[in-house]
Parts: C-alpha cells; sequence; structure tokens
C-alpha cells in the first residue's frame, strides 16, 4: 500500500527517502529502534534535522507539530534553553570521568527527595537497564526466581521480559522474540490487567516463589490502559503479603504524572521504581530506587552485581537537572495537567463528528486516540485489521497537516510545557479536517 500524503508533492519527502535509501544499506531495517521504521503505517519515515520547542522540523524543511517528543524525554520541549545551556556547560568540562562527579549527587539527591518511599537511587543510561537491574536487585532481596510482568506493559528489551502471555490459563511467558531461550522466559509469568481473580490465583499457587510484580502503573506502550485503582491496590496487597516486591515501572509516568510519578498520583507506594525518559531530559538516563536495606543489596555494599561506563556522566545528569529544575521552578505538573484538560476540552467535540469510532483517553500530559470500536480498554486489545488501517489513514491525513503522531495505533503521544494552547487548537483544527477527509 502506498501512502503518498495528499496535498504534498511527491518532492517534498526527497530527503528522507534517499536517507532511509542509504540508512537501510547500513543500518537493519534503516533505523535504530523498530517502531520509527513506520511498518505500522505505510510510507516513508521521516528523517528529522532539528526541533525547537513543540515543533519539528525534518530534513526536506517541513515543520510539524511534535507529539511524541522523542517518546517523553521532551517534557519541556525540543532544545529549551535551560537544558541546552547546561549539557553545554557539563561538555566544556568534560563529558565523562568514569569516576564520581558532583551532578550525579545532584540527580539523586532530586529523585529521592521527589518519589515516594524511596532513600536511594542507582542512575544507569537507559530505561531497560533500569527495569533489567530493578529486577535482578528483587530477586537477590528476596532469593526467590519468578517475575510476574502483565500483557500489554512494556519494560524494555531484558530478555526475560520480552515474553508473550500462554495461551488460555497458561501463565508461562513464551518468548515473543527470536533469540530469546525458552529457559530466560520459564521464570516469567504473564497475567492479563485488570484481573484481580487472575492475580490471586497466581498467588495462591507460587506466591512463595515469586520476586516481583512489575507493573507500569499508567500502561502506556499498548495505547494508554488507564487502571482501576482498586487492582493496583490489590497488587501492593498481595505483594506485601506474600513477601513480593512490587516494582513500578516509571519510564514513562515517572516526573511526568507528577513529581512523584504515577505513585503520588494514585496513592500507592511500590518497593522499587524505575525511571527513564524524562529523567534524563533527552540524554541517555536511566535509575532504580527503592529503601536503603533492599538498596544495600548492589555492588559495592552488597552482592548483586551492576555497573555501566557512562552511569552517572555529567553531561546527561546535566540535562536531567536542568529539566526537573525547570519542570519544579515552573510549577511544571499543574501545567502539564491543564494542558491536557484544555486538550481534551478542544478534541471532544472533533472525535464525536469522527465517521468511525474515536476515543480520548488521558492521563495528564499522556494521550491515546483509541480506535476501539467498544471504546478505551483497560486490557491489550488487539486492534482489528480495518482499525489498523484507519488509523494509517489518520496518521498520514495528519502528517499531511504538520503533525507528527506517532507512528502506530498502540504508541501514547506526549505533550510538552512547549505546546501551546494556541498549538492544540491547530491540533484539533488539523483533526477535524483529517477526519473530514477520511469520511
Ligand atoms: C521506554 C520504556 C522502557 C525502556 O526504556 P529505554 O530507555 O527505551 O530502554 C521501559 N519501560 C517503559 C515503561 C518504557 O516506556
Amino acid at each position: 500500500m502506498s501512502h503518498s500524503p495528499k496535498g504534498s508533492a511527491g518532492a517534498s519527502y526527497q530527503h528522507s527517502e534517499q536517507l532511509y535509501q542509504r540508512a537501510s544499506r547500513v543500518i537493519p531495517g534503516g533505523v535504530n529502534s523498530p517502531v520509527r521504521a513506520f511498518r505500522a503505517v505505510g510510507g516513508t519515515p521521516l528523517f528529522f534535522a532539528s526541533g525547537a520547542g513543540a515543533y519539528l522540523t525534518d530534513v526536506d524543511g517541513r515543520r510539524y507539530l511534535d507529539l511524541v517528543c522523542s517518546w517523553g524525554p521532551l517534557i519541556l520541549g525540543h532544545a529549551h534553553p535551560a537544558v541546552v545551556e547546561a549539557v553545554a556547560r557539563a561538555c566544556r568540562q568534560g563529558t565523562t570521568f568514569g569516576a564520581p562527579c558532583p551532578a550525579e549527587v545532584e540527580l539523586a539527591e532530586r529523585v529521592v527527595a521527589s518519589y515516594p518511599g524511596i532513600e536511594q537511587v542507582r542512575l544507569v543510561s537507559s530505561g531497560t537497564e533500569a527495569v533489567m537491574s530493578a529486577i535482578r536487585l528483587a530477586r537477590a532481596f528476596t532469593g526467590r526466581d519468578l517475575i510476574v510482568k502483565f500483557s500489554g506493559c512494556y519494560h524494555g528489551h531484558a530478555d526475560h521480559l520480552l515474553v508473550a502471555a500462554g495461551s488460555g490459563l497458561a501463565t508461562f511467558g513464551r518468548p515473543s522474540s527470536a533469540g530469546v531461550p525458552e529457559a530466560f522466559t520459564a521464570c516469567t509469568r504473564v497475567l492479563p490487567l485488570d484481573d484481580e481473580a487472575a492475580v490471586a490465583a497466581l498467588f495462591a499457587r507460587e506466591g512463595e516463589r515469586i520476586a516481583a510484580v512489575i507493573i507500569e502503573p499508567v500502561p502506556a506502550n499498548h495505547g494508554l490502559l488507564p487502571q482501576r485503582p482498586e487492582f493496583l491496590a490489590t497488587l501492593r496487597a498481595l505483594t506485601r503479603r506474600h513477601g513480593t516486591l512490587l516494582i513500578f515501572d516509571e519510564v514513562i509516568s515517572g516526573f511526568r504524572l507528577a513529581r512523584g510519578g504515577a505513585a503520588q498520583r494514585l496513592g500507592i507506594v511500590p518497593d522499587l521504581a524505575t525511571f527513564g525518559k524524562v529523567i534524563g531530559g533527552g540524554m541517555p538516563v536511566g535509575a532504580f530506587a527503592g529503601p536503603r536495606n533492599v538498596m544495600a543489596r548492589l555492588a559495592p555494599d552488597g552482592d548483586t552485581y551492576q555497573a555501566g561506563t557512562l552511569s552517572g556522566n555529567p553531561v546527561a545528569m546535566a540535562s536531567g537537572i536542568a529539566t526537573l529544575d525547570a519542570l519544579a521552578a515552573g510549577n511544571g505538573w499543574a501545567k502539564l495537567e491543564a494542558l491536557g484538560l484544555q486538550l481534551e476540552r478542544l478534541l471532544q467535540p472533533v472525535l464525536q463528528e469522527a465517521p468511525f469510532p474515536l476515543e480520548l483517553v488521558r492521563v495528564g500530559s499522556l494521550f491515546w486516540l483509541s480506535l476501539h470500536a467498544s471504546g478505551a480498554p483497560r486490557t491489550a486489545a488487539a486492534l482489528p485489521q480495518p482499525a489498523a488501517d484507519r488509523f494509517a489513514a489518520l496518521f498520514h491525513a495528519m502528517l499531511a497537516e504538520g503533525i507528527y503522531l506517532p507512528p502506530s495505533a498502540y504508541e501514547a503521544c506526549f505533550l510538552s510545557l512547549a505546546h501551546e494552547g494556541a498549538d492544540l487548537e491547530r491540533l484539533a483544527q488539523a483533526l477535524r479536517r483529517a477526519l473530514a477527509g477520511l469520511r
């Protein structure tokens, strides 16, 4: 299927197309992370030359309102002056020492002061690393092997988390990627979201063997699947009763939904939390955190190995610190909430006129356009093919309107503090026109 956006001459994507051809020769699939390849929507992935505030400019000079924000890190928008200045200053003083530096203490203190229930944090370089290390730590601390994850939640690409749910009642995880031995996923149990009975049944069977339950408290990697508070409260109660650690994967929600992440918003405190994305403000930073008695199991104090050549480097730290400080100083979380509310008010009337089911799901500055006919799901429901095709058409119609949506129907959209009321109005008008064109 060919998706040449309406109203744009084919030539206007010329430089992206040329780069994609060159990239495809030397980079598998032409991209360094699969969703970027536009496979779910068709067409040539755009190559971007620059970003400023809420806008991106592609290599052909076209400008887009950005609703991806690098999948979350850019909560202040692109090239925020405070972040750029902090990073430039840090660079001039040396990019990495492989030894402690003041900035890592500064960032760690901010994380510990922000998030409920944690006393120590270890800084790493990606969300994947943070989750992988938190799981190892939970296994070491409990002396147990099993972990539980939920279908539809993404926790990075560590082997034992690349797991698909088993069929029927079986909760044994099957590898969801080639290259992952079944032995690696044999200790992972996969459960559906939104199902207290399934969790209770698993704990009744194997509770004494479960090291950790990991969940995105606001699942945002299979669309946006806000959970009932009772479900999360049940997880908290069951894990506590069985000596299992509850891990909130706050890689998306941390420092976005509130200063204290989803935990603060929901009033549920996990045992361990993982961070990424916003915490680095656009530089590679991840973190995992917990109470001192658990974190003490990490090397060098404890027996659980974890390390990183570039962990805590001053450039990435400077970006994270500048981002968190700008959020705190500017009352950022309240502003993001207000922005989300404004978006909802503007989009609601447009969505009601859509020629097919289209529902806005929103939590703070995260939102998702759900194409499910039955409304917004709470579990990882697959989108029927006609709905996936509709999303592809909508994506390209929006691109032609100068709006950059995530190139997949299952990805959430992100607002930043650089998005202004006028941008949201533009988005609503573009959506109205795009939907009218698809009628
Ligand atoms: C993005 C993400 C990860 C992985 O982070 P990377 O920095 O891409 O490795 C882990 N968990 C969640 C919830 C994420 O959204």
